[in-house]
């Protein structure tokens, strides 16, 4: 069975040498030399001030509303995985659903900006795909209504736009690091921050807000990562970048391959912008042809997804929510797509099956 994704994963040999240096120096975890290390090295490659390293990619979404402070009703998508809404009622807060741009998945600012009531404190956008969402119609939405605005960016890792890192947007950007994602530590996220003193309430509240020996300052939680998770992506930094360019090739192919089969259509994707090329989206002109497909492709042995579908309001925790029932645009899109096996090492000739077996159906 070829799989939607296959995770990227650095030389077994140059991994049990790094654990065996974690193994003498009995250091494992709480913030070592390679929790530093790696926290540097991500600085440097994805070209941003400051990061946060964390034990997953949802612990990130929970410190980040709380380090902020955010309050009351939060707008969100419900084009992207649970755990982006999960993340707010973990939090306390209230969910509030915008819909979605037909062409891309992304957040529309202009279905934001209706639903903004006096509750209204922070807006969680998500980067579906990696492809940015329009950071400036939201940061102009934000000021204008003094609200926050937290990046779901677990797709996005190492996306640029126009020279500069999509990390940068919004007040602070969370990643994952999970297996399934274009970089990974098995397990593993991050929160991308501004300043110092935003790193250092980060670190303090993924540290159960313990400050020094005696100190207990704030409502913290455990969300560190450990030092062999560490040194596993430090060595994952260094094929990161080839993975990238054979994802770029493997959909430049499935672009060739698809393009003159008419039943097929493609998001739309930021021309300025260095894609890390983290999913294969696309859209059947309905659901029952997009079932169809994917029981085809399944049938061969080739497991597509059908991201996301359903909708996260579609699920019990949320369907009753403010918005829920009005997003026929995230719903139209959720209903036609399908994310087609996309990874490093992906063999070429089961995208020419993948395709000739979409195009023929
Ligand atoms: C993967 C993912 C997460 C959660 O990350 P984990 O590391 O699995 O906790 C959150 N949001 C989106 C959009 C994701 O794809």
């Amino acid at each position: 069975m070829i799989t939607v994704t296959s995770p990227l994963l650095p030389d077994f040999e140059e991994f049990t040498a790094l654990a065996r240096e974690i193994w003498s120096s009995r250091r494992l975890t709480n913030q070592g030399e390679f929790h530093k290390r790696f926290e540097e090295a991500l600085c440097r490659y994805l070209d941003v001030p400051y990061i946060s390293i964390f034990t997953n990619g949802t612990i990130p979404l929970l410190a980040s509303l709380k380090a902020l402070e955010i309050t009351g009703e939060v707008i969100t998508t419900p084009y992207s995985f649970v755990a982006t809404s999960h993340a707010l009622k973990w939090c306390g807060l209230t969910p509030v659903f915008a819909d979605a741009d037909p062409r891309t998945g992304n957040l529309d600012p202009q279905s934001v900006e209706r639903l903004i009531s006096d509750k209204t404190t922070a807006i969680l956008p998500v980067h579906v795909y990696g492809n940015p969402c329009d950071t400036e119609a939201i940061k102009r939405i934000a000021e204008h209504h003094g609200l926050k605005v937290i990046y779901d960016a677990a797709h996005a890792f190492g996306v640029r736009r126009s020279g500069r890192s999509i990390l940068s947007e919004g007040d602070l950007s969370t990643l994952s690091f999970h297996a399934t994602k274009v970089f990974n530590t098995l397990e593993g996220g991050a929160v991308v921050c501004p300043t110092a003193a935003m790193k250092h309430k980060l670190d303090n509240l993924k540290n159960f807000g313990i400050r020094g020996e005696l100190c207990v300052e704030e409502v913290g939680i455990n969300g560190k990562m450990d030092e062999l998770r560490a040194a596993f992506g430090l060595l994952n930094l260094r094929c990161v970048d080839a993975a990238i360019a054979a994802r770029k090739e493997r959909s430049e192919l499935y672009r060739r391959l698809l393009g003159n089969a008419s039943r097929v259509a493609f998001t739309e994707r930021d021309t300025a912008t260095e894609h890390n090329y983290s999913h294969f989206p696309v859209l059947f002109s309905d659901r029952e042809e997009r079932d169809r497909v994917y029981g085809l492709l399944l049938d061969h042995g080739y497991h597509a997804r059908r991201y996301f579908y359903p909708l996260i309001t579609d699920s019990a925790p949320y369907d009753t929510c403010r918005g829920a029932d009005a997003t026929p645009n995230a719903r139209h899109i959720s209903d036609r797509v399908l994310c087609l096996p996309l990874y490093h090492d992906l063999q070429l000739k089961d995208i020419e099956k993948i395709c000739t077996l979409i195009n023929n159906c």
